[in-house]
């Protein structure tokens, strides 16, 4: 019952996690890193494991950082089956593609840079394409909640994790021990999505520990914060941008909005969906059946969609997105992407921060470095595709959404797995130091997983002891923290 993870150890990005139970090898995700160029170089890294002593991938949802290093072990020769909950297949495909083109467009925007100054070969090429892509997808065999799967000895049992769409978390058990993943666990108060069930106890759990040291606010004051924003934004006359994720947070906005016009909170205007992504994204939510809160599923049941305002129009192409621009009077626009890093909200941010009458309204958490959070900041000149734009508009944050459980959250889900000793994974070393106390607290042994070291799961631990972080916030993995 060994233990080597390759990802999500020390920080947030790459899940990767290797188990070794009854003589069979299985990964749980293999993510992108994702972040600060150190990190994201990890991606180029080996696989500090045997691919051809690998006999199958388990997927616990489909975000980037649990999906997107399938194809590099895809390309590198792993030709088993890759499990996966139907949706979570659906998700990762559309995810997968998405990641590879941006790669492309990355990688052929560096190389022409690269040749204008005569350094063309030190230009690193896309870590997968869309035909390592396709032959991943190949691979994929669905699993479904609740019904175990037999590996040999080894038995698989998915439940939801009430994270994204498709999420689960994987009991993993044999004679020789019995392993939990979380994967990423859910928010309890999403509005939408249902509670993630609990697990039963085991003898090692590995969780997320995202917000380990911190509790969100109730959906109730996110909600009424939102409606008297967007209300306050539409007396201006502007257009109210939402940069938002293409998935969960794109169908969650789209959910509230629609409650609110019909409620009669806000008017009747137009609301665009420019992201070919979300759009995507939310037509598979519209097919989503049993992960929903009951209130949710009676309307897609009653043939009510719950994400799609009366007034949504769809932007798919890009001749469809630019004609935005052209739209007179008042709108709402939510596009990608999220972090306003690239995509279609940077167009609409050079057509409208400008203007005095403009709302930005930030719903999602904005990392150090990007454009989001320079404007979150509240910098008064942006550069954006190479044009200063000066930042007139209106900038509101709403805090409490969140697809990610918090520190309640967590101690419940993991209070069956008491007798577990517990292994933290996902999350930046601060916040699991805080975590990992709060753990001992409560009379649990718990470790921070470190990047590529194997751990003997049958070992005792003795409480919980703080890992040290470095005056440049560099721990012992090289990792940075905030
Ligand atoms: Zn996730």
């Amino acid at each position: 019952m060994q233990l080597l993870s390759a990802g999500a150890a020390e920080t947030v990005t790459g899940s990767c996690h290797h188990l070794t139970l009854s003589g069979k090898n299985i990964l749980i995700d293999c993510g992108l890193f994702q972040g600060r160029q150190e990190i994201e170089d990890f991606n180029y890294e080996s696989f500090p494991f045997d691919l051809e002593k690998l006999e199958a991938v388990l997927l616990t949802h489909g975000h980037l950082d649990h999906v997107g290093r399938l194809p590099k072990l895809v390309r590198e020769g792993y030709r088993r089956p890759i499990y996966a909950t139907h949706t979570t297949q659906k998700i990762a495909e559309i995810v997968l593609l998405d990641a590879a083109k941006i790669q492309l467009e990355d990688y052929e925007r560096a190389l022409r840079k690269a040749q204008r100054n005569g350094r063309e070969k030190k230009v690193t090429p896309p870590l997968f394409t869309d035909k390592d892509v396709t032959q991943t997808v190949s691979l994929f065999k669905t699993v479904d909640f609740a019904k175990p799967l037999q590996l040999g000895d080894v038995t698989v049992t998915y439940s939801p994790a009430g994270h994204i769409l498709g999420s689960g978390f994987i009991s993993v058990q044999s004679s020789e021990g019995h392993v939990i993943f979380s994967g990423d666990l859910g928010n309890a108060e999403s509005g939408v999505q249902e509670d993630f069930r609990l697990p039963s106890s085991c003898d090692a759990v590995l969780v997320e520990t995202t917000y380990g040291n911190r509790t969100h606010r109730p959906l109730s004051e996110t909600l009424e914060e939102f409606r008297t924003v967007i209300k306050a934004s539409l007396k201006t006359g502007g257009k109210v941008l939402i940069p938002s994720f293409a998935l969960e947070r794109a169908q969650n906005i789209l959910f509230h909005l629609r409650n609110m016009q019909k409620q009669g909170d806000i008017p009747r205007i137009p609301i665009y969906l420019d992201s070919p992504m979300a759009t995507k994204m939310t037509q598979l939510y519209m097919q989503g059946k049993n992960e929903f809160l009951p209130e949710v599923a009676a309307k897609l049941a009653s043939g009510v969609d719950p994400f799609e305002p009366e007034t949504l129009i769809y932007a798919a192409t890009a001749d469809e997105s630019k004609k935005i621009n052209d739209v007179e009077g008042q709108a709402i626009i939510i596009a990608g992407s999220g972090m306003m890093t690239g995509g279609r909200i940077l167009h609409h941010l050079k057509h409208n921060l400008w203007r005095k009458e403009t709302s930005l309204v930030v719903v999602g958490y904005q990392s150090e470095g990007t454009l989001g959070r320079l404007l979150v900041d509240g910098k008064k000149r942006v550069k954006i595709h190479g044009e200063e734009i000066a930042v007139k508009a209106k900038i509101h944050t709403i805090g409490g959404f969140s697809a990610h459980a918090d520190q309640d959250d967590l101690l419940r889900w993991l209070e069956p797995t008491s007798k577990a000793n517990v292994y933290m994974i996902h999350g930046e070393v601060a916040v699991m130091n805080e975590f990992g106390a709060v753990l001992a607290k409560a009379g649990r042994n718990a470790v921070m997983v470190q990047r590529n070291k194997t751990y003997d799961l049958r070992q005792p631990l003795n409480g919980f002891v703080p890992v040290m972080v470095d005056k440049s916030g560099r721990n012992r993995t090289g990792n940075y923290t905030e």
